[in-house]
């Protein structure tokens, strides 16, 4: 029995608004490959998503529980979705753990998707020692995750941690996807940075940068590979971003003082580090300055699933207490 024990993984899912990514996860490793697959529209199609990549596993691995991380606020003891992003249009309301559970018949846990990815990074890399972690999940929006002495804080409504969406500028110059402005995502996600951009860019011609021309269609990596070809209006834009970025985490800092921040998501990718750190620790009372300490993920976008996977494992030896 014990063998077999050993070999019961759980099953960490990501819902995204674009995609679903799972993997079988045993001790914060990721076991073979991922597998992907698009996001359907509306809440039952997506359910049924879910329950095929489950049953594409059960051929493969004895599931030990199901961890699902989703945009979106949930409250995590019923696993019930309670508040929905743009990202997932419907999502509200829907009884996700009970659903599951019922078809599986396997203990199911629901975080919220940037909660998911924190708890993740806290268990890969052994900070859930630490006093306070903070991870910032940089992509097309900016979310939060919170861990105070080892555990998620979730705050009295289950809605903490929504860091993107504090203010950094007065003036209703940006819109953000939450319907407020000059939220920190609308200038420091991906988003932002190609906002930024289209900012500079206004006034210029093709000629002065090749940027003029894709602007209705400006990506991100666009962006950031106009800027390693030494474009300068590329080169500025991601600047300014980067002092966006730095803004939000100043104010967090002052706010938190945690032991570390630690940034992940498809954009952390196009952080540089050492300008961040600078422009960070440039804005800040120097006691909090000083013991500055900003990471980078190692886990390559599959925090979320680690995190969402650990945190089933977890409830199960909670409740074998
Ligand atoms: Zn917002």
């Amino acid at each position: 029995m014990d063998a077999l024990k050993i070999t019961m993984p759980a099953l960490g899912i990501d819902l995204g608004g674009t995609k679903i990514r799972a993997a079988a996860v045993l001790d914060n490793k990721i076991l073979g490959e991922p597998r992907q697959i698009p996001t359907p529209n509306g809440p039952e199609n997506i359910v049924r998503a879910i329950l095929d990549l489950i049953i594409s596993f059960q051929g493969q691995y004895i599931l030990k529980g199901i961890g699902i991380a989703t945009a979106g606020i949930i409250n995590t003891e019923t696993g019930e979705v309670i508040g929905a992003t743009g990202n997932l249009p419907g999502w509200s309301g829907t009884p996700l753990k009970l659903v599951i559970e019922k078809s599986t018949l396997i203990p199911v846990h629901v975080e919220n998707d940037a909660n998911a990815a924190a708890f993740g990074e806290a268990c890969a890399r052994n900070l859930r020692d630490k006093q306070c972690v903070c991870v910032i999940t940089l992509g097309t929006g900016i979310g939060g995750g919170l861990l105070i002495d080892g555990k998620l804080f979730r705050g009295a409504h289950w809605g903490a941690g929504e860091v993107g969406h504090s203010r950094i500028s007065l003036g209703n110059k940006r819109l953000c996807t939450c319907g407020l402005f000059d939220c920190w995502e609308a200038y420091g996600s991906g988003r932002g940075m190609v906002a930024t951009a289209r900012d500079i860019l206004q006034g210029l011609t093709p000629g002065q940068t090749p940027l003029v021309e894709m602007a209705p269609e400006l990506t991100t990596r666009q962006i950031v590979q106009a800027a390693q070809k030494n474009d300068i209006v590329a080169q500025r834009a991601l600047n300014v971003w980067h002092e966006h970025v730095a803004i939000g985490i100043v104010n967090l800092a002052h706010i938190l003082d945690p032991d570390v921040f630690v940034l992940t998501g498809g954009l952390a990718e196009c952080v540089d580090f050492e300008l961040l750190h600078e422009m960070v620790v440039d804005r800040c009372m120097v006691r909090i300055g000083e013991n500055m300490n900003i990471q980078k993920s190692e886990l390559d976008g599959l925090a979320g699933i680690v995190g969402a996977a650990q945190l089933i494992m977890d409830a199960i030896s909670e409740r074998a207490k």
